[in-house]
Parts: structure tokens; sequence; C-alpha cells
């Protein structure tokens, strides 16, 4: 296949929920998002999965979804967030690879390496692991196994791919960098180097067991130039860039997913429009993927690999345990000495982690080895718990040791969790990074702790103390322990205070005798109330954490708060056996960001019931607020009827309109009473949403919602009509009604 073209995305976010919540909690950097993940998605995922071909005159022709015409991968971690938080991107990527299957033969997704850990620096069991987990998750969500596995880092050794190649995984993709040596038959070898390499074509990587490994090279200086040369600034320079660059074989890219969109905004258009190039065959161009190329071409030469080496780093895998000068962060004069005692420190952890797991779990499983490497299935919700206990569980375990087991598991994932190779890859070790890498470790620890495990904390905190941070304020990494990630543990008084408060400012605490559930991906919290004795309600709270079946269940009493500050309320919580503790919410201690992630929940609800309200108050204000108007002359209460405008606004957009008489006045008030609205944004954002849903439904109105769009627009209200313009995408060919509508959201018709 010659003249055949491959770009290639790694699309990835280092894990960043709460691990008790199993919820990202508000990151103020991520502003004007609640967090990194939602802004990144906003910016990249998102519109990479529609993005806009236009005419010379700004009409949009296309939504094409690059994911369908380019190689990619997607982190698990960040996968399983995308289902929950963005699910129609999410949708759009699973689609892109079945319709690239059917096109090619073989799908545009691979696999990726499960929590993006450094594999040379890992473990056996370690690399068995995110390996097995990996292959899992992709093969739930894609439903087929993956033919390509992407390494953190395309950080590669022998080790790491044998246990590729076990897995079933054909093939990954390198840096020209980390090729060492080649050879025509296998024997006899020249060395080569980023510049001499042929990358036009796979090679075979003879692996001591025999099996069968294929690496593609991507091309050095043009994957750069994307990244750093301003490539994206214009479509069809990048398309002749590459073009010129074709020839016998494959070019192939690759590229960190983000470049598009979010480190340079609307590079998902360039990469669009060159895509759309290609597709049609400009210059004789075909565009394929790795697997599909792989399988017309087989390797026929051979390659031998550099030993731990990566994309990222000169020096091998140094990055990602020494202060080898490879770093990003902008700050010249730090070092990063603090590396080794991380990774020191974590290692050793997670050497006392396995041995506790084995000791432990070896009479609770069938084979503990064989349960954790299958526990990949339960993560990717392709197994069921109760598949799970049945088929690795030991026989007729009790309830007891079924707790105990689901907590080693979990245990054994948050540990693999904190090696997020993200942890060492920037210049400080009180970054976000390194400090979410240390909370995965003190939950892990807890949940080792919770299963019988002599603490392990000393140890680790005495080798952290080597770690010193460049911030003589935040001390070493002891320090950074003590004052950045012990105050994130939860316990059941800080759990049942979270849920007590989110009750309380949603408006659900239950009445008496019923129960309500303050529900998080990681831990639901349910809460029982009876009537008030002196001035409590006494209760019961449950806590119950995700894929465990432990319930730790309280006696609650529950004080309200007599002040408007739901903080001031109090609590007594009494475990089974145990002590009374009292206490009122505001001594919990709960972290900035969960107070954060408190206030974020009480806005929303608070901005469903206003709206709720202005609403059905409005649909009465609208027979009157034409009285006032024609008043006007002599009086002016315009003010009073403000609070009303935003539901008056829904009414007219969406309503049938008043006669025309009232309706002229009417408009004349909400475009003056709209001009300098407060809640102007918030509303174009309602309006976005309800046409984006609208639109979604079987048979839509689409003259009417045509109709919509230009009273808005009369109205001066701009909302943003890109998830509109997408579900419209979704009803083409546009004819008729759909026409009329698509014009009005800027299409080509
Ligand atoms: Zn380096």
């Amino acid at each position: 296949m010659d003249r055949a073209l491959c770009i290639h995305g790694h699309f990835y976010q280092p894990p960043r929920e709460d691990p008790w919540l199993g919820h990202i909690l508000p990151e103020g950097s991520a502003a004007p998002s609640r967090h990194w993940n939602e802004r990144i998605c906003r910016e990249s995922y998102a519109p990479m999965a529609r993005a806009r071909r236009l005419d010379g005159a700004g009409h949009i022709l296309e939504l094409l979804s690059c994911y369908e015409w380019m190689s990619f991968n997607v982190g698990p971690t960040l996968l399983s967030w995308m289902a929950r938080s963005a699910p129609e991107t999410y949708a759009r990527i699973l689609e892109a690879d079945r319709k690239s299957l059917a096109r090619l033969g073989h799908g545009n997704a691979l696999a990726q390496v499960y929590h993006h850990v450094i594999l040379p620096l890992a473990s056996d069991l370690d690399k068995e692991l995110e390996v097995a987990w990996a292959v899992a998750d992709f093969t739930a969500r894609f439903g087929r196994a993956p033919e390509g596995m992407w390494l953190a880092e395309t950080a590669v050794d022998t080790p790491t791919l044998e246990v590729l190649a076990a897995a079933g995984i054909a093939f990954t993709i390198l840096a020209p960098s980390q090729a060492e040596a080649v050879s025509d038959d296998g024997k006899a070898w020249r060395g080569v180097d980023a510049g001499s390499l042929d990358i036009r074509r796979p090679y075979t990587v003879l692996l001591p067991s025999g099996r069968p490994m294929a690496v593609f090279f991507y091309h050095g200086p043009l994957s750069q130039a994307v990244a750093f040369e301003r490539l994206l600034a214009d479509g069809e320079q990048f398309f002749r860039r590459l073009s010129g660059a074709t020839g016998q074989g494959l070019l192939s890219l690759a590229t960190d997913g983000e470049t598009y969109g979010h480190h340079f905004t609307f590079g998902e258009m360039a990469l669009a429009y060159v895509l759309d190039q290609a597709r049609s065959g400009r210059d004789g161009i075909t565009l394929t993927n790795y697997a599909a190329f792989l399988a017309a071409d087989p390797p026929r030469r051979f390659v031998r690999i550099r030993e731990a080496s990566a994309w990222s780093c000169a020096h091998g895998v140094e990055r990602w345990r020494s202060d080898c000068g490879c770093t990003t962060g902008g700050h010249p004069g730090y070092n990063q000495q603090w590396r080794a005692p991380l990774r020191k420190a974590l290692n050793l952890l997670k050497t006392l982690l396995d041995a506790h797991f084995f000791a432990v779990g070896g009479p609770l499983f069938a084979d503990a080895r064989k349960a954790l490497v299958a526990y990949g299935r339960v993560l990717a919700g392709s197994m069921t718990a109760e598949a799970f206990e049945a088929a690795h569980f030991a026989a007729k375990l009790p309830a007891a040791g079924r707790g105990v087991a689901w907590k080693l598991l979990s245990m054994q994932a948050w540990g693999l969790s904190s090696f997020a190779s993200c942890a060492w890859f920037f210049d400080e070790i009180s970054r976000l990074e390194p400090v979410n890498s240390l909370t995965f470790v003190c939950r892990a620890m807890e949940l080792a702790r919770g299963t019988g495990m002599a603490d392990p904390e000393p140890e680790m905190t005495a080798i952290l103390a080597e770690a010193r941070s460049n911030d003589p304020e935040m001390g070493t990494g002891r320090d950074i322990w003590d004052n950045l990630v012990r105050p994130r543990r939860e316990t059941p008084k800080s759990l049942v205070s979270q849920a007590m408060l989110h009750l309380t400012l949603e408006g659900r605490l239950p009445p008496s005798g019923e129960s309500a559930e303050a529900v998080w991906p990681g831990v639901t919290v349910a809460v029982r109330l009876d009537d008030p004795e002196d001035g409590a309600r006494p209760g019961t709270a449950s806590i119950r954490y995700a894929l465990e079946t432990a319930v730790e269940a309280y006696a609650v009493r529950y004080r309200p708060a007599v002040t408007a500050d739901p903080y001031d309320g109090c609590l007594s919580l009494v475990a089974p056996g145990g002590l009374e503790e009292g206490f009122c919410l505001r001594d919990v201690r709960l972290p900035v960001n969960k107070r954060q992630s408190l206030a974020d929940a009480f806005a929303r609800h608070n901005e469903e019931t206003w709206f709720a309200a202005t609403l059905s108050r409005a649909a009465t204000a609208r027979r009157l607020v034409t009285e006032l108007q024609e008043a006007q002359h002599t009086l002016n209460l315009a003010t009073l009827w403000l609070p009303l405008w935003p539901g008056l606004v829904w009414h007219d957009v969406f309503d049938l309109p008043l006669p025309e008489k009232n309706a002229a006045l009417l408009r004349l008030f909400l475009l003056e009473a709209g001009r300098n609205s407060p809640v102007k944004a918030a509303l174009e954002a309602r309006l976005s949403d309800e046409t984006a849903r609208r639109l979604a439904e079987p048979d839509p109105d689409c003259r009417k919602l045509a109709r919509l769009i230009q009273r808005a627009a009369d109205l001066d209200l701009h909302p943003d009509w890109w998830p509109a313009q997408n579900a419209l995408w979704e009803r083409r060919p546009f004819a008729g009604p759909t026409a009329e509508l698509a014009k009005a959201l800027g299409f080509v018709v």
C-alpha cells in the first residue's frame, strides 16, 4: 500500500477522581469549566467528534467526526468519565470505531495501558494487570478485542511487549528514536537512529517467547510540527506538508489528541480539512489505520528496540524516576530530585499491598492472581459482581469474607492508579498530579489497614520526607502528605456530614420514616430519618462503596440548623457497638474542594427551582404584562416585572404567540428588559439545551424550531447552537422543514 496516511491521536487525562467519592471535584485552574476533564472535553474531545467544515462564507458544509478518519486511543479512566458526563461525545467515539471497522475491516480505536503506567518501571504483576484491564475495558466498550495498544509515553521494553503479545495485542506504535537496529533476516543487524530508520513499513520484534509483535514508527518531525509549528493554523498548508511527505508505504503521525482544540483553538477544523482532502483521494492518498495497513502489508523486516525508552524522555524512562532534566512546567530554577523518593515510596507501598493481597486474599479467592486479573471485567462493567463472585471467590465464602475480598480488589485498583505517569512528568511534587497520586495511595492504604495490614504509613512517609519541594513553603513530600493529602481522607463522619449537607442544600431531606440517598459515582450514603425527639431527628445512615458489598450502618441523630446556614446543623453518629460521637457540621473541616462541590450542587439546585418558579409565574404574567406596558406613559413599574423576564422569554420563544397587538408590546418589553438582564447567559444556555433536546425527539417540529431560532435572534438572544447543530446533523438529508431549520442554524443547504 503506497501513499497511505494515518494520523494517530492519543487522548488522555490523568485520573483526577476523588478516590472515596469517585467524583471529580472542582479545580479552580480549569475555569470557566468545573474541572479539567470538562474543560478539555468542551475544547477538544467534543469538537473532534463534530468538527465543522466550512465553505468560504463561513457556512457549515459538514460536521465531520475526526475519530472516524484517524487512528486513536482514549484512556479507559477518561472514557468512563465521558460515558457518564459527556455521553454524546462518548457515543460518537464508539460509532467512529464501528464505522471505520465497516470501511477498512479494522477499527480505528487502539487500547491504552489502563492507568497510563510506565510499564518498564512496573512489576510483572502490575504489567499484566494494566494490560489485562485495558483489554477488558476496550472489549466492553468497543465490542471487539483490541488489535493495537498505546503504551503510556510509548515507554517500552521487551518484557512489556511480551505482556502485550500474551494478551493478544498485535502491534504498538513507537517513536523513531526507540529503534536501535534493524535486520532483513533477523540475523544480520545494522544500527539505526531516528534519522536513518525507514518508518514506512512496520517491523517485527523478535520476542523470546516467539509470539508475534509488530511495531510501527511514526514520523517524528511532522508529528512535532503539528504540536509546535502552527501546522494547524492553516488546513491547506497542513495537507500540503503531509501530501509532500507521503510516498512508498505508510506515513503516520502520532500526536496528543488535546493538540486539536485545546492546545490549538480550532485545530480540529484544520484536521477535519486534512482528513476530508485525504479521504477524497487528493494527490492519490489513501487514508488508513494501523491494523488495516498491517493486514495489507505485513512486516518483512525486524527491529530491535531500545530497551526502556519512551517518546518524551531522551534518557530512557528516567523522567519517571529521577532528575534527568526532562521537564515541563516553566520554572527554570526547579529540580526534580523529588522524583526518586516518590517512585521509591510508591514501589514500597505496592510491594506491601501485593504481599497483603495474596496473604489475606489467598483463602478468599479460588485463585487470587486470576481473580485480580479478571477484576478488570468488573471495572469495565462487562461482568456482574454476582458472576465474578461465582467464578472467582472461594466456595461458600461468608458475607464478611466477601466484604474483605472486594476491599482487597479495590485496594489494588487504587494502588495501581497511583502510578499514573503524570505524577512524575512535570516539574514539581506539590502540583495537582503528584498530590492526586498520593491521594490514591492514601485510599489504598486505608483499604489495606481496614483488611488487617500493618500500617505502612510511617515507613512510607519517612521516604517521602526525602523528597523536597521546589517551593520552600511546601517543605518535603511528608509535609505535602500531611498538609495536602491527609485532609482529603473521608471518614464515616465526613461522608455522612456531606450527605446531610447535600440533602439539605438540594431540599431532599426525607420525610419521617423515609430514606433519601446522596449518590456519588464511588459511594452512596442512604439516610433514613424519623420524627424529631427533643429537636433532633433520629434515624440511620448507611455507607456503601461502589463495587463493594460491605455496608457500614450508623445510628444517627440529626439536629437541623436553626439558622439559614446548613453548616450550623449538628449530628451524632453511633457505630455498631461503638461510642456516640456528636459534632456540628461546621467542625467537620471538609477540604475546600469538597465544600466547593457542595456549593456547586446548591447553585444548580437553586437555578432549577428558580427557573421552574419563574416559568410557572410567567405563564400568568404574559397575559398581564402588556397591560403594564400600556401604562408605561404614566407609570414605570417595569423593574417589578424584571424577575419574570426569563420565563416570559421562554413562553414567547416556545409557545404560541399572543394576539399580535399584545405580542408586539411584550416583545418590546422583553427586548428592553433583556439588554441588561444578569440571567441572560443562563437563559441562553437553557434555550440551547432545550432546542437540542427537542431535536433529539423522534419527530421534532423543525419548522417551529426554525421560528424559535429567529425569535430568539429578534430578542437579541444568541444561544450557542452547537448542540442543536449536532442534533440536526443526525437528521440528514436536509429537505423541507429540516432544510429550513438547517439554514437557520448556519448550514449550507
Ligand atoms: Zn529525560
